[in-house]
């Protein structure tokens, strides 16, 4: 082979310590507030449906948080996840720039989901905690605590946005199959889920009232807790194994990136990628750009307004700083189901709004369109999430054609698209639209 395209490392090298980005930003994050006294919200609030050591992370200001040992034996299931360069996608954009993608669909669930969802179940248990609650859009985060759970022995009951609960069957699948309880969202199951039925009984669900009846659901339960699959620091703590194994890998390349891009819906992915590169760039002068890609009709980042606002549709949650469409914003359905939510993370907000990373939005049909691109040059098909980044790639690729210039472009293709084919049939057919058509 003429050049290496693939980068691998050998489980030692799986990171021991999380980083925690808080340590570094030149601002320090503002707290969530309690709804009623608009006072930072005291530990006790959260302790109702967090267990302490998770809650001890989410307020952490260390630089490094070390990863169990426990943890760290599960993440050799799938970790360390390759870095390819995809040299047969650069061929056809005729493009001098170097394209790289860590590839995180390796796990079991496909996706990113279980580098948080397997600390978060250890943590819980360790905690004593014997049954977790709760929400998943297109099911991805639901299957990975699923299996997070039954790892470490734990009930897992997980609410399911409607409307992808009776298009996406396969992710409920594996739920069922890895011992979780799914109720599709609004459900019968909680006094909210039948609140919002009454009123309309056709309601095809969203993110912000799946995780207002896991909320009820774990304030009502005994021994439950709730898990949240995004948005929150600790989640994007955990994702940071990411960045930390690709700034290794890039070095067994021998370049560095000059742009660094992923798809954001609540930010974890995104985070997990970018945050040990904004640290660099802190800590060490780099100038390494990155870039949080959204789709057009979910545009967060990009539209929606820097304020306190809750993370769920019935209020329950304590006031977050971050850029949000409205707690009662009902996202259209677009394909990316994993992308539609009202909110970011404020870990995420905060970096955009210090000018430490950029955002940027993309409607469906391009998305699709840079996915087939991909798929068909480098034989992955990811999930349309991803493919957010990937638009931004190629677009990336050609300026760097225009310019003439080599440019080092990273990506995280966070998972798979092999339970998401469906959404490829409409755009093969021809029938995909874009908001407002
Ligand atoms: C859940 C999910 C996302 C969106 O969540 P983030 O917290 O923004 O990462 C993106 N891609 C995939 C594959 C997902 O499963």
């Amino acid at each position: 082979m003429s050049q290496p395209i693939k980068f691998t490392l050998p489980a030692e090298a799986i990171p021991e310590r999380w980083y925690n980005l808080n340590a570094d930003f030149p601002e320090p994050l503002p707290p969530p507030l309690h709804p009623g006294t608009r006072e930072p919200a005291s530990l006790d609030d959260m302790r109702a449906i967090f267990p302490d050591n998770l809650i001890e992370q989410e307020v952490t200001q260390e630089r490094y948080v070390e990863i169990p040992e426990e943890v760290r034996e599960i993440y050799t299931l799938w970790r360390p996840t390759p870095l390819m360069r995809a040299v047969r996608l650069e061929r056809a954009l005729n493009t001098p720039a170097h394209i790289y993608y860590k590839y995180e669909g390796v796990s079991p669930a496909g996706s990113h989901k279980p580098n948080s969802a397997v600390p978060q179940a250890y943590y819980n248990r360790e905690a004593g905690v014997k049954r977790l609650a709760t929400e998943t859009g297109a099911g991805q985060w639901g299957a990975s605590l699923a299996m997070a759970c039954q790892l470490f022995g734990i009930e897992c009951v997980v609410y399911m946005v409607r409307i992808s609960f009776n298009q996406k069957p396969y992710r409920k699948l594996l739920m069922h199959t890895w011992g979780a309880t799914v109720h599709p969202s609004p459900s019968l199951a909680t006094d909210f889920g039948r609140k919002v039925l009454a009123d309309d009984p056709d309601c095809s669900g969203s993110l912000g009232i799946a995780i207002s009846e896991a909320i009820e659901d774990t304030v009502k339960t005994p021994n439950t807790k709730y898990a949240l699959g995004s948005v929150l620091n600790h989640v994007c703590l955990h994702q940071t194994v990411i960045g930390q194994e690709t700034i290794q890998q890039m070095e067994m390349a021998g370049e560095a990136p000059d742009v660094v891009i992923g798809c954001a819906g609540g930010g974890s992915n995104f985070a997990g990628m970018a945050f040990p590169f904004i640290g660099r760039n802190l800590r060490e002068g780099t100038r390494c750009r990155l870039v949080a890609v959204e789709p057009a009709s979910c545009p967060t980042l990009t539209k929606g307004e820097l304020r306190y606002d809750f993370g769920d549709t019935a209020e329950t949650t304590p006031l977050l700083m971050m850029y949000s469409l409205g707690h009662d914003f009902m996202p259209p359905s677009i394909h990316s189901g994993g992308l539609r939510y009202h909110g970011m993370s404020p870990m995420v907000s905060h970096a955009k709004k210090l000018g430490l990373i950029e955002a940027a939005s993309y409607p469906q049909r391009q998305i699709f369109e840079a996915a087939v691109l991909f798929a068909r040059t480098e034989g992955l098909v990811p999930a349309p999430e991803p493919a957010h980044a990937i638009r931004a790639v190629i677009e990336e690729a050609e300026k760097a054609r225009e310019a003439g210039e080599k440019r080092v472009i990273l990506f995280n293709l966070c998972g798979h698209g092999m339970l998401d084919l469906s959404a490829y049939e409409t755009y093969l057919s021809g029938t995909m639209k874009d908001e407002g058509e």
